[in-house]
């Protein structure tokens, strides 16, 4: 039998690993977290403070929240039994619909198992032959994969460039039926924010549909953690598919997509992860259900990670480390440059005791490698000094400040 391992791009894959792992670079991949992703974690017995949790908000160990869950596992057991169109639906699953809707102010909201096949079930199942989908080029990989599965064309803008997109809906408005323009809220591997009022702008002047991707926005723009509509004060109708993630600020795992109700009743009878894919476990909507309730009853924490994220952003910066356009976000990239020495510095890191996730190409180009640090709402200020003293040192170490 021939060695699959032997396929060009597997084997290809294998030896940069194997390069790394000799080195004891990439140790810091898969490191197993033994307890809740929060501000402090154990792995293999030594503590650590965590800044790559996307529990951006600290309620990954809310004692709420994990009632909510386990109380749900009495009631209803672990697995939904069926997919969301038959068996699988759940009234927990339609009060967490409606709280979505509430939440994102729209008329309703359709739940998925997970975030990534939620942009896939958008993308595929409303454009097809005959639509354009134009995606900034930093778009998530789902929104990515969401393009390849429609039967739709798509194209890339640079990022957040408006003249850039401008150029490709002028050039294409009369060839398609319908053009849709998908954007990430908040951009996972740089930690900004799209340009949405300039967006919906172009959207009107070029009658385009517009989508936003609030993984990363939900808990942590606006006032009160709303999202993109609350941070550059929009009007409720302005965006048309709102789409977001129950498994970062929401401490659990599933996506949904928000908006009007009739798009929502085409989704639950046309998009296939709502046919076909067994529908979000009881504990997981649960959880997610509460930890909407709690964003709501404790808006002190939303301040607390806009608050941390500022002081973090400003005290990286006055290091001397590049942050590139991070703002008003909990995403903050601290760059570093080649492959090894993001890995050195990600490894140094954790001998200070401090877990930051290394992001290396093709995530980000060959020379941006960085640091992907995620800032929480409950690191405390000793966290944040221990945090910044570790950067100095190491990048004083090796000679990038
Ligand atoms: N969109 C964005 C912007 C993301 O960062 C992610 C996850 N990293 C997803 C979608 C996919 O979400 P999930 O992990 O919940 O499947």
């Amino acid at each position: 039998m021939t060695d699959i391992t032997k396929i060009e791009r597997v084997a290809k894959l294998l030896k940069r690993e194997r390069k790394l792992r000799l080195a004891r670079l990439n140790d810091v991949y898969m490191k197993p977290i033994e307890g809740p992703t929060d501000r402090l974690v154990t792995s293999e017995k030594k503590d650590y403070i965590m800044l790559g949790s996307y529990s951006y908000l600290g309620l990954i160990n809310h004692p709420e929240i994990k009632k909510a869950a386990k109380e749900a596992i009495d009631k209803y057991g672990t697995g939904a039994g069926g997919v969301r169109l038959l068996t699988g639906t759940l009234d927990l699953h339609k009060k967490l619909e409606k709280k979505i809707a509430e939440f994102k102010n729209t008329e309703d909201a359709v739940v998925y198992s997970s975030g990534y096949v939620t942009n896939e079930a958008i993308l595929s199942s409303i454009f097809s032959k005959g639509d354009l989908i134009v995606i900034d080029r930093f778009a998530h990989a789902s929104i990515y994969s969401g393009c390849i599965l429609s039967k739709a064309e798509w194209t890339r803008f640079q990022h957040n460039d408006m003249e850039d997109l401008e150029r490709i809906l002028k050039e294409n408005r009369e060839k398609y039926n319908n053009i849709v323009i998908a954007v990430d809220g908040v951009y996972s591997m740089d930690g900004d924010v799209a340009n949405m009022p300039e967006i919906i702008e172009l959207a009107k002047k070029y009658d385009a549909f517009t989508m936003v991707d609030e993984a990363h926005a939900i808990g942590v723009l606006g006032e009160t953690g709303k999202g993109v509509e609350e941070y550059f004060g929009l009007k409720k109708d302005d965006i048309d598919i709102k789409m977001g993630t129950l498994s970062k600020t929401i401490p659990s795992v599933g996506g949904y997509i928000a908006g009007k109700k009739e798009l929502m009743t085409f989704l639950r009878y046309s998009s296939n992860p709502f046919i076909f894919s067994a529908a979000l476990p009881p504990p997981s909507a649960a959880a997610a259900l509460k930890a909407f309730e709690i964003i709501e009853n404790e808006p002190e924490r939303v301040k607390n990670v806009q608050n941390k994220a500022k002081e973090f952003i400003k005290g990286v910066k006055e290091l001397g480390f590049d942050t590139l356009r991070s703002k008003d976000t909990a995403i903050i990239p601290v760059i570093i440059g080649t492959e090894v020495k993001t890995f050195r510095f990600a490894n140094k890191m954790e001998k200070q005791g401090i877990i930051v996730p290394p992001v290396v190409y093709p995530a980000v180009p060959r020379d941006g490698g960085r640091l992907r640090c995620c800032v929480m709402a409950t690191h405390t200020d000793e966290d944040m000094d221990r945090i910044l003293k570790a950067f100095e040192k190491v990048g004083k170490e090796l000679q990038i400040i």
